[in-house]
């Protein structure tokens, strides 16, 4: 066997005179699916043959690694090999020996983690392939970070921990240690991390979650340990670990685990508690499904802090594009602000997009001027290239979902009991065509009766102004409808708020959804289920004449809102109550109590159908 794989192998080491790729070059060729083999040292030498026979060299550029390149290798590379650094031809031939044996092992190991052997970590010794991080010194500054001017905000205590770690240590203050940055893909979550070193002026470890999940047990977990070594030694840095839910995702139920996920977040957690608050290494994470993490990584010195990082609104978009178009020269029709007016839903990477694309337009067309023509077709081409995108509302269907907006709002605006209004908003996110958003005024644990009245009528209040305005519903409020429904049911069936059950509970079996557990197995007679069923109908019916009612005399209110909401997506709270001309309850407290706690807040999610 090592005869033939000198054989296969050696001219790629021997080979007198390679043609030596750029980067690029061979990148492309990597692509383009010409490369036939290739040997990566762990210095970033790359050695390699064609698809026609020639060899090549190239290097990957800071000698560190690219996140991207392994997976790209992995899928367009029929071999891939990593091996040790070499140096010059002579030690290059003494290396092979190693590598051979290297090749054995790989070949061993293979075997074994396909028994599905675990622990091998140890056994694997220094040999966790190429380095998986890349470590910059960014000169990104928040100014390049358009927008988001809370964001920054919450994120600049790390720039200042990281500038002077000494002197938190001194006071005794423990700084921050981990930043759940959650956000749609492209909202620059990554710029934001690396702005944050870059105005700190400290190195910063750019890793993938991915990278530690698709190899064998135990190497995630070293590679985890190596990087956190690393940041140590460079310390204060930033380690910035995209995609987190890859690695941190909630433990399957039933005891389905994957060894190698479970190793290495635990081993993340370890780092993460074994933190030297004296060190400075200050983790960020990105992902895009918060909901997903598993608990442990929230704790309280992990990831204790999440910062959302929403799409950009309207006004945030224009901001981003001036960005974008800084060293360009745009046509006396380009208007920015009408270019972020058209493009709702667009993430900051969609607006990067935009405006090459626009670019490139121009360029084919002989230009080098772009116009406002240049937008449009790249705004239609981005549009239609992301199919089935829930961004791309209607102007109609935009008019319906602010006027259901609207009416959800108000509802609690004028309803005395109601949580009050903190932000509505019509721009879309995820499968959300629209969202009210309502912050209780205190951690509630008792709910009396008219507050759940109220609260039904909030939830039916999107509908109702559909009703009051087109007299008609609309697919729209099915969401509202079914939570509407669970509710009422609850305050039929558990609460005793219902005149004709009476002082019964019947509490759901179990933490299964309500409704679920109805049926066969309920636990009383078919009449009381008749008489549930009238009264829970009774309830909703009577919230939603009073949201009606309620809208119908302030239909001027909703013209407002509807207006405002179209014209600038989001509306705060305290414009909401402006509109209404009732004061905004328990405003002192409330005052810039932003950036809102997701966990406290009560939204009205209007999914898409
Ligand atoms: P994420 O990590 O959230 O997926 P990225 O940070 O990779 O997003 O963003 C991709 C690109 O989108 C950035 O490199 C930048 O060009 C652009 N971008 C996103 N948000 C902004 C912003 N607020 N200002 C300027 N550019 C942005
Ligand atoms: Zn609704």
């Amino acid at each position: 066997m090592a005869l033939s794989l000198l054989l296969l192998f050696g001219p790629s080491f021997l080979g007198p005179d390679k043609q030596e790729l750029p980067y690029s070059k061979f990148l492309s060729a990597v692509n383009a699916d010409r490369v036939t083999e290739v040997t990566l040292a762990s210095d970033g030498k790359v050695d390699g043959t064609l698809k026609n026979g020639d060899a090549f060299t190239s290097a990957v550029p800071t000698g560190v690694g690219d996140p991207r390149l392994l997976p790209v290798l992995r899928q367009h590379v029929p071999t891939v090999k990593a091996v040790p650094a070499t140096n010059g031809l002579l030690t290059t031939l003494l290396g092979l020996l190693p590598t051979l044996l290297f090749l054995a092992f790989f070949v061993y190991i293979g075997m074994m983690a396909r028994r599905q052997m675990a622990g091998l970590g140890g056994a694997l010794g220094g040999l966790s392939g190429p380095r998986t991080e890349v470590v910059e010194r960014p000169s990104t500054r928040f100014s390049d970070v358009a927008g988001y001017e809370g964001v920054k905000q919450e994120v600049s205590e790390v720039v200042d921990f990281l500038r002077h770690p000494q002197r938190y240590a001194a006071a005794g203050a423990i700084g921050p240690r981990g930043i759940l940055l959650a956000g749609p893909p492209g909202t620059g979550k990554t710029l934001l991390a690396r702005a944050v070193a870059g105005e700190a002026e400290v190195p910063f470890f750019a890793v993938t979650g991915s990278q530690f999940v698709e190899v064998f047990v135990g190497v995630g977990a070293k590679r985890v340990r190596d990087l956190f070594a690393d940041a140590r030694r460079r310390a204060p840095a930033i380690v910035f670990i995209d995609e987190i839910d890859a690695i941190g995702q909630k433990r399957g139920p039933g005891g389905i685990t994957n060894d190698e996920r479970e190793q290495t977040l635990n081993q993340l957690l370890a780092e993460l508690d074994g933190f030297d608050p004296k060190t400075g290494v200050v983790v960020m994470a990105a992902t895009n499904r918060p909901e997903t993490l598993d608990r442990a990584l929230l704790r309280p010195g992990r990831f204790d802090r999440e910062v959302a990082v929403p799409l950009p609104n309207r006004h945030e978009r224009a901001l981003i594009l001036v960005v974008h178009t800084r060293n360009k020269e745009l046509g006396d029709d380009v208007d920015l602000d009408v270019v972020a007016r058209g493009t709702p839903g667009f993430s900051g990477a969609d607006l990067a997009n935009l405006v090459n694309e626009a670019a490139i337009h121009a360029v084919r067309d002989g230009r080098t001027v772009i116009d406002a023509a240049d937008f449009d077709r790249a705004r239609d081409r981005i549009i239609l290239g992301h199919p089935g995108s829930p961004n791309a509302l209607l102007p109609d269907e935009k008019y319906r979902v602010a006027v259901h907006e609207a009416g959800h709002a108000l509802v609690a605006a004028y309803s005395d009991e109601a949580d009050p209004v903190s932000k509505v908003t019509i721009l879309p996110a995820g499968t959300a065509l629209g969202v009210t958003q309502q912050l209780p005024l205190d951690d509630r644990h008792l709910y009396n009766e008219g507050y759940l009245r109220d609260t039904l009528a909030v939830r039916l209040g999107g509908r109702a102004a559909e009703l009051v305005y087109f007299d008609e519903g609309s697919s729209g409020a099915a969401n509202d409808l079914s939570t509407a429904t669970d509710l009422a049911t609850r305050m039929v069936r558990e609460f005793g708020l219902s005149p004709e059950i009476g002082p019964v509970g019947y509490p759901a079996s179990g933490p299964g959804h309500l409704g679920t557990t109805l049926g066969a197995g309920r636990p009383y007679a078919e009449d009381t289920q008749r008489v549930i069923d009238r009264e829970v109908s009774r309830l909703l019916r009577e919230a939603e004449r009073r949201a009606t009612d309620m809208l119908s005399e302030h239909r001027g209110s909703i013209d407002r809102l509807v207006e405002r909401l179209l014209e600038s997506e989001t509306v705060d709270g305290q414009d909401v109550y402006a509109i209404t001309g009732r004061p905004m309850p328990g405003q002192e407290e409330r005052v810039d109590a932003a950036p809102m706690q997701a966990a406290a807040s009560r939204l009205t999610v209007d999914p898409g159908h």
